[in-house]
């Protein structure tokens, strides 16, 4: 009952009922299908969301085409403006958020509040940036002539995101996609319909209170058909899509074939090398954090750990250690390290991952068991021993396995580091200058995202986050990250009163 009355007392902070509409475009509405939030930690519903079916889409990009053109001739600043009320208004609400994202997503509540603060920092960021957006002057090679780069928006952008983080990836992309001109389109995941409203109403009610069109920050929840029409519609000038690669490659596809933009944050299969004159306690702090946090639900989450053979066994029973003190639970009870599992079928997902490494050679050095017994989707945060090259490993499971792999050289755990598809982020842990720069060379890591002596997750907003090959190759967040949501245009102003030709072409 006191989970219940949580419950209650989260959504009545954040203005939600039990059942909700999930379409805003200005005005709320929503005829597509009811969606039921259900808690992964005790299998409860909190709560339902009707979500927008295609004429809903179809309305909704209408509306964000309109106010688009008039988002766009306010100016930057001024924009950056409204969007520092969206943060004040965030971080008034920042502790029911922060529940809502552990209720319906399962999270930990720091990490859930830690979502929100970054959604927090990245409109810090933003207000910043719209002062900013400076294009560049280029000397011409023509006498009495100008060059210059000027950065518009594109007009609609629409943001296609993923259960793991329901706030924080619709914040880096509307906050600077907002300060940039353009109106945003945004389908969350189904399963966390509720933090995607909730967050919505926030922002409407500052576009209302400023007398903008709410379409600005339109919301069209719903599962892969929106996402298709997203994809699909030529009104949207920018898909900008966080989840699976699967899913990933066809979106880009999609959006390929009508030469619409594509950002894409797919999904990540990052290793940590620990060498062998690394600071181990750093080392095991970090592999923890990073293994096991989000209950290994981050597409950052360090999934195969590369051993140094002269410390491989001291420090496997060093986390064999660390692992057995670390307390699995429901998430909004504080000393909770490891939630639950989003969905059922994620829990099936490790069943399989853990019998395919048994099939493949490897060995269960810790946990290794869902957690049947319990209600919620919990399972053991889990550490294997097997061969880089097995094919489990060079898989993403959205669990928390870490497999373990011993090395005898450096250059050898390098190659294995950059042997899987995917490329979003790696660490290395040494206290050699030497191999600190090798590692962030050309002979180094191949991701976006190359750390020394921190863990591959936990990463800050000001930095450009993403990854390379079949993570996709977008960036968001910090950096020039910006300039993914304007068009470039060159511009050539001739005030010469004469007509001198580039490359000193005569046509006369
Ligand atoms: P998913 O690919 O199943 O779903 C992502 C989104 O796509 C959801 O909103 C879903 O409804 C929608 N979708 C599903 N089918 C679609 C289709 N055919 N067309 C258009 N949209 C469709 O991913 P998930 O399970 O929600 O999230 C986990 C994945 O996301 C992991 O692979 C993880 O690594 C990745 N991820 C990557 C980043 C990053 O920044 N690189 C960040 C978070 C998550």
């Amino acid at each position: 009952t006191s989970a219940v009355r949580t419950t209650s007392v989260t959504l009545k902070a954040l203005g939600l009922d039990s059942y909700n509409l999930g379409v805003y475009n200005g005005v709320w509405g929503g005829n597509g299908d009811v969606v039921e939030s259900v808690n992964p930690a005790t299998g409860e519903v909190i709560g339902a969301v009707q979500q927008s079916n295609g004429s809903d889409l179809d309305q909704t990009l209408q509306q964000a085409t309109k106010a688009a053109k008039v988002w766009r001739e306010v100016p930057a600043p001024k924009r950056g403006e409204i969007v520092r009320q969206m943060r004040n208004a965030l971080f008034e609400k920042i502790e029911p958020l922060g529940k809502l994202v552990a209720l319906e997503m399962g999270k930990i509540l720091p990490e859930g509040i830690g979502e929100v603060q970054e959604y927090i920092d990245i409109a810090d960021y933003a207000v910043g940036l719209s002062r900013m957006l400076n294009g560049k002057v280029i000397p011409s090679e023509r006498s009495g002539h100008m060059m210059m780069e000027v950065w518009n928006p594109l007009g609609v952008v629409g943001v296609i995101s993923a259960f793991n983080f329901p706030v924080a990836v619709y914040g880096w992309n509307s906050a600077v996609s907002m300060v940039c001109g353009n109106a945003v389109v945004w389908k969350g995941a189904p399963s966390t319909s509720l933090t995607s409203v909730a967050i919505t109403k926030i922002l409407a009610e500052v576009l209302e209170r400023n007398s903008l069109p709410g379409a600005i920050c339109s919301l069209a929840t719903g599962g892969a058909d929106i996402g298709e029409g997203i994809a699909k519609d030529k009104r949207v000038n920018l898909v900008s899509f966080t989840g699976s690669t699967n899913v990933g490659r066809k979106v880009a596809l999609t959006v390929q074939e009508r030469f619409g933009k594509c950002l894409l944050e797919l999904g990540g299969n990052n290793a940590i090398i620990v060498h062998n004159d690394a600071d181990i306690d750093l080392a095991v702090r970090s592999i923890l954090f990073a293994a096991v946090g989000t209950a290994g639900q981050r597409c950052t989450t360090t999934r195969r750990l590369f051993l140094h053979e002269e410390i491989h066994d001291t420090f496997i029973e060093r986390l064999q250690k660390a692992y057995g003190q670390i307390k699995i639970g429901n998430p909004l009870e504080s000393g909770i390290l490891c939630g639950p599992l989003h969905t059922k079928s994620a829990v099936d997902a490790f069943e399989q991952g853990i019998a395919d490494v048994k099939k493949q050679g490897g060995k269960i050095l810790y946990g290794g068991n869902a957690l049947r017994n319990l209600p919620g989707n919990f399972v053991q945060p889990t550490i294997t021993s097997i061969s880089h090259d097995a094919p489990v490993v060079h898989r993403e499971i959205f669990a928390p396995i870490l497999h373990t792999i011993k090395y005898a050289n450096i250059e050898e755990a390098i190659e294995w580091n950059n042997e899987v598809g995917q490329g979003l982020s790696s660490s290395l842990f040494t206290t050699s200058p030497e191999k600190m720069f090798n590692w962030i060379g050309p002979s180094g890591s191949d991701c976006g995202i190359v750390n020394v002596n921190i863990p591959t997750n936990g990463a800050e907003i000001g930095g450009a986050f993403g990854g390379e090959k079949e993570t996709g190759g977008g960036r968001e967040s910090g950096s020039t990250s910006w300039q993914q949501y304007m068009r470039r245009q060159t511009c050539t102003i001739n005030y010469s009163g004469m007509l001198p030709l580039a490359q000193g072409i005569k046509f006369e």
